[in-house]
């Protein structure tokens, strides 16, 4: 007799990867078993219009995976970390024994406990808890993915790339892809990559790599590793010297205009010239900067009405001050960096960098875009239309990952404004909420005494140095925080440092801490420089027989290389299982015309005991009594997560809370209202996704859009409505550079870090080598080596996912055939790859598709034998490998293998050498990780689910 089966449709968002597609899952209700029969694309999700890729699809095989953990574990009593040996417990056990430690550490230092996460969406809440309980330690990925992209772009321009922005290649007609394989923002640019093909675009991809979108990219243009800001200054100073530059909108809408003091006498050496009479309107981003107009030749206030700035000359002010226009600066910088200059660096011919430059210039120049939209700029001046120049850009990580990153990005920044494309159509164009002012607003404290027993933060645990009183330091100039962030070593580390977390804390340095707690971030292995000293730091001991870092808590969906050494480990739900929300108050979905934010909806029911990361939070919240999760009578404030997202508000009444879509009590409102019951059912109704369209007046020019500007601060997107002049010129810099020399008015540089805060906070970009190619040999260490996220996989999640697994499942080191030539290493041998910090064999392939001073491989495919649910003998173990294993956390002088200013990890920075092996299998070899309790018991040799089965032998 026939079963009967109801097969449903459920909408959701897609976590295959962090770009948030519309996700239709078919799911098979039998005899109260809920099981997919196959996830599609969502047509009628405005992201990926139905579009699915290899990794949303597999989705299916996430939910079946042998890695699954299922129940909450405890370290056995006398085992070793790493080794994997634990005991279920109960959820009310692991909630007893985290509320007793964690209550005793606020009560006493709350730094004591660090909360790290991975590449999680949920940084408002985490972010949030971290500040309620009290801790400064808290930080997400961006800090070794890719600050320098986030930082350099918003110190410049007000905003980035991918959640925050993007290229418009609905309009653009040449688009420049730099640094950026297969990743971020995937499905959606994918369509737009496809569409502006078929209309004739011209796609330029620079990059060593010719993978992913740059296998259909019109020209490729390989370039060596960290120096594409050599690339980009040439570019940039062949665009003023050939005059293609957009004098109008450098003159209005950038600070290339404004006068700088340029006195070494002067304290005031290298800062804007302000006009002390005129009101600045907001002390915090004052607006009574000067120019020198063009037509009185006198100095006048910044945006006077019918004058015009001297973009050149050297000039006097009344009471005899040097001025110069910090666009003259800016050319004087660039001028030596000639395409002769910089082929020397990238490899890239002079000719060629000449060429690319003229067709950026020329494309933007004459082929101008102009759209029928009135608009009003901030000083009141009606535009009858809106114009663009086409020329867009797109970069990522190849660009952020190095030391040197963050003036690399600040100089694509200052090229994609000096085209004249920022906020344009054709352009670069912004996404809600930002843009954002320069830098943003939110701060977090300045002294050691924004942390105190028993009460919240006072201020936020990441923020946006704007000047040397920003940082978060003692008065001595030490860091507050555990992993430096926002000290005199990384100034502006706006997204924290958690890859110094584990060898901070190891050392003492700035302190020890007693809990660390890491979601979804593999500290142990792929996340992690340095890797067999952190896993050895992990398992260490003090003279007092007591681990170094006494308590490791990790809350992950699967068991990996760090579960490991976990002394309690959380099982998390997958995607499928949870609720979720992608908000305007963190990374939200936003497009182009409007803010967009998207939730997810269980489809399934948890797998086991597996609680959603969320729900700890809030249980813990409450049961620590922490305000924004308890109320005054110490009960408890939301009954769960659903419960928590739709009635917290940012401040009693504000009517802000993480969700912007059908607010009013009777859903009637958006983006601001009172919570609103029923908002989840409405989400749902809508395939989880909220959309606000702009009126077409405030979708462009939003850095000086007056309608834009009311609009944005009515629904609180932004604190203050002032212009956001783009920083051709960093004033904030400047401001570090005077105190590291002793000049500015307030906090100086400690004797230590002068040196280093004066090379790097220079408000003008410039391009240096990366800090561990300068700690190299460059003569036996040749090589630049680098890894890229597959196509078909993200992070470690979907390296064990069995349908994937099936396009990879080990990884090669990729090498141009003269390269391997001249080293003797054949076409898919085993061979040795070796930097000065150590060495590991794996197999190589020959490859055209690699310039020939960089090798390459495929990240986060090699696993330790037994991680992930793998059975001990798969080819992750046994011919995967990882190039962690290479790369220094820490450089000589001992500082940490990160960018200067914003502490970006320089992941792509290690140098090697390459040389054939006389013996086979992968090197160094790990021991073999067991199963933990709740894992499925039996490891098959293979795997498929097939009609809502799974199978497999
Ligand atoms: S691009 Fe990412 S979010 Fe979209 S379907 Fe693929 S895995 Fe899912």
């Amino acid at each position: 007799m026939r079963v009967p089966v109801s097969t449903e449709v459920k909408t959701t968002t897609c976590y295959m990867c962090a770009c948030r597609c519309g996700i239709r899952v078919h799911v098979d209700e039998k005899d109260g078993r809920s099981s997919i029969r196959y996830i599609e694309g969502n047509p009628e999700h405005p992201l990926n219009r139905g579009v699915i890729c290899a990794k949303g699809s597999s989705g299916i095989m996430k939910q079946v995976s042998p890695a699954r953990l299922t129940r909450p574990l405890k370290r056995k009593e006398g085992s070793e970390r790493g080794a994997g040996e634990f005991e279920p417990i109960s959820w009310n056990e692991a909630f007893d024994l985290l509320e007793k430690r964690l209550a005793r550490i606020r009560r006493t230092d709350p730094k004591q406990f660090a909360l790290f996460t991975g590449r999680d969406q949920m940084q408002a809440l985490t972010g949030l808890f971290a500040r309620q309980f009290g801790t400064p330690n808290y930080a997400a990925h961006g800090g070794f993915c890719s600050v320098n992209m986030a930082a350099g772009m918003i110190y410049t321009i007000g905003g980035s790339f991918w959640e925050f922005g993007g290229p418009d290649l609905e309009r653009a007609k040449l688009f420049v892809m730099l640094g950026t394989a297969e990743d971020h923002h995937s499905n959606p640019l994918k369509i737009a990559i496809s569409k502006f093909k078929r209309d004739g675009g011209r796609f330029i991809s620079v990059n060593p790599v010719r993978t992913g979108y740059s296998a259909i990219a019109d020209e490729w243009v390989p370039i060596r590793p960290g120096t594409d800001g050599a690339f980009l200054l040439a570019v940039a100073n062949e665009i003023v010297v050939q005059g293609l530059y957009d004098r109008e909108f450098v003159a209005r809408y950038t600070n290339g205009g404004q006068l700088v003091i340029t006195d070494p006498g002067s304290p005031r050496h290298g800062l804007l010239a302000t006009d002390g009479d005129a009101d600045p309107v907001n002390p915090l981003y004052p607006q009574n900067q000067l120019w020198w107009d063009r037509h009185s030749n006198r100095a006048v206030l910044s945006h006077t009405p019918q004058a015009d700035p001297s973009l050149f000359g050297d000039f006097r002010l009344a009471d005899g001050t040097r001025v110069q226009p910090a666009f003259q600066l800016l050319a004087d910088r660039l001028r030596p960096h000639t395409p002769e200059w910089a082929a020397a660096f990238t490899g890239i011919p002079a000719a060629t960098i000449r060429r690319l430059a003229r067709e950026m210039g020329v494309t933007a120049r004459d082929e101008k875009i102009e759209l029928p939209i009135a608009w009003t700029d901030c000083w009141g001046n009606e535009h009858r239309s809106v114009t663009g120049n086409p020329v867009a850009f797109h970069a990522m990580r190849g660009l952020a990952a190095h030391s040197n990153g963050f003036h690399t990005v600040r100089t694509l920044a200052i090229l994609m404004s000096l085209l004249g494309t920022i906020d344009r159509p054709g352009g670069f164009r912004h996404k809600a909420p930002f843009p954002r002012a320069i830098p943003p607003s939110a701060k977090t404290p300045t002294g050691p005494e924004g942390v105190q027993p028993d009460t919240p933060l006072a201020g936020l645990a990441l923020g946006w140095p704007g000047s040397p009183e920003d940082l978060f330091v003692d008065a001595e100039g030490s860091p507050v925080r555990i992993d430096k962030a926002f000290s005199w070593e990384y100034p502006l580390s706006v997204h924290g440092l958690m890859h110094n977390v584990i060898t901070n804390a190891w050392r003492g340095d700035p302190y020890r801490i007693d809990t660390l707690m890491l979601f979804m971030a593999n500290m142990a292995w792929n996340s992690t420089m340095n890797t067999v000293e952190v896993r050895r730091m992990l398992n260490d001991r003090g003279t007092d027989g007591e681990y170094r870092i006494p308590f490791i808590v990790v809350c992950d969906a699967f068991q990996s290389e760090t579960t490991a050494f976990a002394d309690l480990v959380l099982p998390d739900t997958t995607y499928l299982e949870r609720h979720d929300v992608m908000s305007i108050l963190d990374r939200p979905i936003s497009e182009f015309d409007g803010p967009m934010d998207a939730v997810r909806v269980p489809v399934l029911p948890p797998a086991g005991e597996c609680k959603p990361f969320q729900e700890v939070l809030i249980e813990l919240g409450s049961r620590l009594g922490l305000p924004a999760f308890a109320n005054k009578d110490g009960t408890r404030k939301y009954r769960d997560y659903p419960d928590f997202v739709v009635r917290h508000e940012t401040e009693p009444g504000s009517g802000i809370g993480f969700l912007a879509g059908w607010r009013g009590a009777d859903g009637e409102k958006s983006m601001l209202g009172e919570p609103n019951p029923a908002q989840w059912q409405k989400y749902a109704e809508n395939n989880c996704v909220f959309k606000h369209e702009l009126p077409p007046s405030y979708r462009y020019m939003r850095n000086w859009n007056r309608g834009y500007m009311e609009w944005a601060q009515r629904m609180r997107i932004r604190r203050w409505g002032e212009p956001i002049l783009i920083h051709l010129y960093s004033e904030v810099l400047q401001r570090f550079r005077l105190a590291a020399q002793g000049r500015w008015p307030g906090r100086r540089a400690p004797e230590r870090h002068a040196k280093r805060v004066e090379t790097y906070f220079d408000p003008l970009p410039f391009h240096y080598a990366p800090l561990e190619a300068q700690a190299t040999d460059l003569e036996k260490y040749p090589l630049a080596a680098i890894t890229q996220r597959p196509m078909a996989m993200y992070h470690s999640w979907d390296s064990q996912n069995a349908w994937l697994r099936q396009i990879h499942a080990h990884n090669y080191l990729f090498i141009n055939p003269r390269t391997a030539r001249a080293s003797g290493i054949e076409d898919g041998a085993w061979l040795w790859v070796e930097s000065q910090w150590g060495r590991v064999r794996c197999m190589g392939r020959h490859s055209e598709a690699v310039e020939p001073g960089t090798v390459w491989t495929w990240n986060a495919i090699g696993k330790q034998p037994g991680a992930w649910g793998l059975a001990p003998e798969a080819n992750e173990a046994r011919k995967g490998f990882l190039l962690n294993h290479l790369i220094t956390d820490t450089l000589p002088g001992a500082t940490s293998n990160s960018d200067p200013v914003t502490g970006q990890a320089g992941w792509y920075d290690v140098r090697v050498r390459i040389y054939p092996a006389d013996q086979t299998g992968v090197f160094p070899e790990f021991p073999v990780l067991n199963a933990v309790p709740g894992m499925k018991k039996e490891r098959k040799k293979w795997l498929a689910y097939v009609a809502g089965k799974e199978i497999g032998e």
